[in-house]
C-alpha cells in the first residue's frame, strides 16, 4: 500500500479555524519531504467538486502561518452529502492522479472522508475546528485562539458593563458545544454560563442570581451564552423587564473565528500536519490524527466517528461555584 500513494491532495473544510494554515503547511511540506506529490484543494469538497485543484510545493505554503483562515479557503457543500457527490468527488480524485486526502476540518468533514474512503481514495482527518467538538481528539486546532479572542471582548464589555451598572449577555460560538461558553466563563468570570448540554432553561434562576448580586453590591453581571442556545436579543428583553436592569445582548460572531493564530494552534497545526503525512507515507489507511492524554495518535476514521464527547462535570462544578456570591 504505502508504494501506491503517490500524490495527496490537501484540503480545508466546515468552519475555518486560526491554525489550519499551520496544518497545511506542515502537511504539504511532510509529503514533499517522503517524496509524495502536493495539490491543494481549494474551496473544500465544493472546489474538489469544480476541480479548483491546484498544484503545490514548499513555496506554496511560505509565509501562511502566521495568518488566520486558511489559505485554501473552505465551504460547506450539500452535494458531498450525496451518494452520486461522493462518486464524483472519487472520480475527480482518479482524474487528477489523487489517491491520498488530508482533510482538516471538523466531524461533518470526516464523513465525507469516510464517505470518500469507502470509494478507495485513502483520506486522513485532522481536527481544525474553533467548536472543540471532535470526541476522538482532546484539542482542535483553533480552539485556543477563538477562546481568548473570545475573552479579550469579553473582558471590553465587562467594562462598560460596570460602568454602566448593566446586565450583559454575550453569545460566544460553537454550534451545539458549550466549550468556548464553558472556557470563557470560567476565564472571564461570568456569573451566569448558560451550555447547551447543561441548562434547563430556567431562565427565573438567573434573574434570582442578578437580584441577589446586585444586593450583594455587584456592579454588573456577565452571561456568557453559548450560540447553541442563542436568542441572546430576546432574553436581554425579558431579563431587564423581570430585573429592572439595564440588560444588553452582545453577540460575538464571527470575529471569534479570525485573526493570528495562537502558539498552541501552531503547534498543534504543525504537529498534526506532520504525523497526517506520514500516516499517509507509511500506507496507513483512513485515519484520524488526534491528541489523547498528551500523546499524538491516530485512529480509525468511522471509530472515531461513533465516540461521544461531553463537558468535563468537575470543570461544570467550578464553573457554578465560582460564578454563586
Ligand atoms: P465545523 O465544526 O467547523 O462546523 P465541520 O467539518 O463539522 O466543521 P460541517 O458543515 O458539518 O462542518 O461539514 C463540512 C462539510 O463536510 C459539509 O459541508 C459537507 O460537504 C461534508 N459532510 C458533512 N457531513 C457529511 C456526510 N454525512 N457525508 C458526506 N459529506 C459530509
Amino acid at each position: 500500500m504505502a508504494d501506491s500513494i503517490r500524490t495527496v491532495g490537501v484540503l480545508t473544510s466546515g468552519g475555518d479555524a486560526p491554525g489550519m494554515n499551520a496544518a497545511i503547511r506542515a502537511s504539504v511540506r511532510e509529503c514533499i519531504n517522503r517524496g509524495l506529490r502536493v495539490k491543494g484543494i481549494q474551496r473544500g469538497y465544493s472546489g474538489l467538486l469544480n476541480e479548483e485543484i491546484i498544484d503545490m510545493d514548499k513555496h506554496s505554503v511560505s509565509d501562511i502561518i502566521q495568518r488566520g483562515g486558511t489559505i485554501l479557503g473552505t465551504a460547506r457543500c450539500e452535494e458531498m452529502r450525496t451518494e452520486e457527490g461522493v462518486l464524483e468527488a472519487a472520480e475527480i480524485c482518479r482524474r487528477h492522479e489523487i489517491d491520498g486526502l488530508i482533510v482538516i476540518g471538523g466531524d461533518g468533514s470526516y464523513r465525507g472522508a469516510l464517505e470518500l474512503s469507502r470509494k478507495g481514495i485513502n483520506a486522513i482527518g485532522i481536527p481544525g475546528t474553533i467548536d472543540l467538538d471532535i470526541a476522538c481528539s482532546d484539542y482542535t486546532i483553533g480552539f485556543d485562539t477563538a477562546i481568548n479572542t473570545a475573552m479579550q471582548a469579553i473582558d471590553k464589555v465587562r467594562d462598560t458593563s460596570s460602568s454602566h451598572e448593566r446586565c450583559s449577555i454575550i453569545e460566544v460560538m460553537g454550534r451545539n458545544a458549550g466549550y468556548i461558553a464553558l472556557w470563557c466563563g470560567i476565564a472571564n468570570g461570568a456569573e451566569d454560563i448558560l451550555l447547551p448540554e447543561k441548562y434547563d432553561y430556567d431562565e427565573q434562576k438567573i434573574v434570582d442570581n442578578i437580584i441577589n448580586n446586585r444586593k450583594h453590591g455587584k456592579r454588573h453581571h456577565i452571561i456568557i451564552n453559548a450560540e447553541g442556545i442563542g436568542h441572546s436579543t430576546s432574553m436581554a428583553r425579558r431579563i431587564e423587564a423581570a430585573t429592572g436592569i439595564e440588560t444588553r445582548a452582545t453577540i460575538l460572531g464571527y470575529m471569534q473565528r479570525g485573526g493570528s493564530p495562537s502558539c498552541k494552534d501552531r503547534f498543534y497545526g504543525s504537529i498534526m500536519g506532520s504525523r497526517a503525512a506520514q500516516i499517509m507515507a507509511e500506507g496507513k489507511q483512513n485515519r484520524v490524527v488526534a491528541l489523547q492524554k498528551g500523546e499524538i495518535v491516530d485512529i480509525d476514521i468511522e471509530e472515531a466517528l461513533q465516540m461521544q464527547k461531553s463537558i468535563p462535570e468537575y470543570q461544570y462544578e467550578i464553573s457554578i461555584a465560582l460564578s454563586r456570591y
